[in-house]
């Protein structure tokens, strides 16, 4: 009987991994072709300043747009193409499209605003990474403060000296870094010590039902205070609520992301919504 049972057991797994195999392969077909045939779209979500709500900046999330089964989340693709190495030629696409972006929206006379952009572990390991990005801005003729890179722990302690000195090339060139999702990843925290980092992104995980948690809000004032004393940005991640935003404002965050100001958006819509002010004061003060 344990003898049938077990091979039962095994003939489950089996075909569940069968199947589990074959969307992988699947996804990893269709990721190709969406490469070739550029079925990818950015969208960019405010980066907010707490006190005011003003709008200081964005950060571009990538969108695949499948010709058959519409908008697939990067939570779904992006780990996959990590693990077959599509993911460079994503980061890539995303990396130009940016800094296109933004030697567009500088051309038409927008009051541009920083854009944050995620790199992937292969992505960031690549050699050639800074030079690439050095190229593009100069062909673009877009300001290096105008680009902000965001790293997990997770890309930022692959290889502690690559890592030191990659980050510093970045920064020499004008570039600024922030570590994101702060909290879930490598659990030591003396890299804050080596890296010349700019930010912290407290992680969804921490501020999600902050106000109701009192766990969550030690965990955030400590990571706030920590922040600071490190003379770092702290920008919260998934604020959905007024009540969430009271805590990290009370805390003293600086910036935060959150469907509480706006989902991530088209870039026209964007650039209409949070550059176009700028403009027209600006057009206003040359009239007088
Ligand atoms: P992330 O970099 O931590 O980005 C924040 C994610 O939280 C985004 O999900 C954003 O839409 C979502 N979010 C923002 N505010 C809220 C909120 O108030 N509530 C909730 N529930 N979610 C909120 P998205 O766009 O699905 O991206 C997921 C992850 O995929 C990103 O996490 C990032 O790790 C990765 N990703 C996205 N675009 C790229 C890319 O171009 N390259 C790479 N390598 N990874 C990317
Ligand atoms: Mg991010
Ligand atoms: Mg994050
Ligand atoms: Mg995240």
């Amino acid at each position: 009987r344990a003898k049938a049972a077990g091979r039962a057991t095994y003939a489950f797994f089996s075909a569940e991994m069968q199947t589990q195999a074959m969307a992988k392969f699947r996804l990893k077909y269709d990721l190709a072709r969406a490469i070739e045939n550029n079925e990818f779209v950015l969208h960019y979500q405010p980066k907010v300043r707490i006190f005011d709500n003003v709008v200081v900046g964005a950060e571009a999330l990538v969108r695949w747009y499948h010709p058959e089964r519409g908008a697939i989340s990067p939570a779904e693709f992006i780990p996959q193409a990590e693990e077959s190495g599509q993911i460079v030629q994503i980061d890539r696409w995303v990396l130009c499209a940016v800094v296109t972006q933004l030697g567009e929206w500088c051309r038409q006379g927008f009051d541009v605003k920083p854009i944050a952009l995620n790199m992937s572990l292969p992505m960031f390991q690549r050699p050639q990474f800074v030079e690439e990005l050095q190229y593009l801005l100069q062909s673009y003729q877009v300001p290096a403060a105008l680009v902000e890179l965001e790293i997990t722990e997770r890309v930022a302690m692959g290889d502690l000296e690559y890592t030191v000195s990659t980050l510093r090339a970045l920064k020499a060139l004008g570039v600024s870094i922030a570590i994101d999702d702060f909290g879930t990843g490598y659990s030591s925290m003396s890299y804050l010590f080596d890296f010349p980092i700019d930010t912290l992104k407290i992680d969804r995980a921490f501020v999600t039902d902050i106000d109701t948690d009192a766990k969550k809000q030690g965990i955030v004032n400590a990571i706030i205070s920590l922040s600071n004393t490190m003379e770092l940005t702290t920008v919260a991640e998934g604020i959905e609520s007024e009540a969430e935003k009271q805590y990290l404002l009370m805390f003293g965050c600086d910036f935060y992301q959150g469907f509480h100001f706006s989902k991530p958006v088209p870039a026209a819509l964007f650039a209409e919504r949070y550059f176009r002010a700028s403009n027209v004061v600006k057009l206003a003060n040359g009239d007088n």
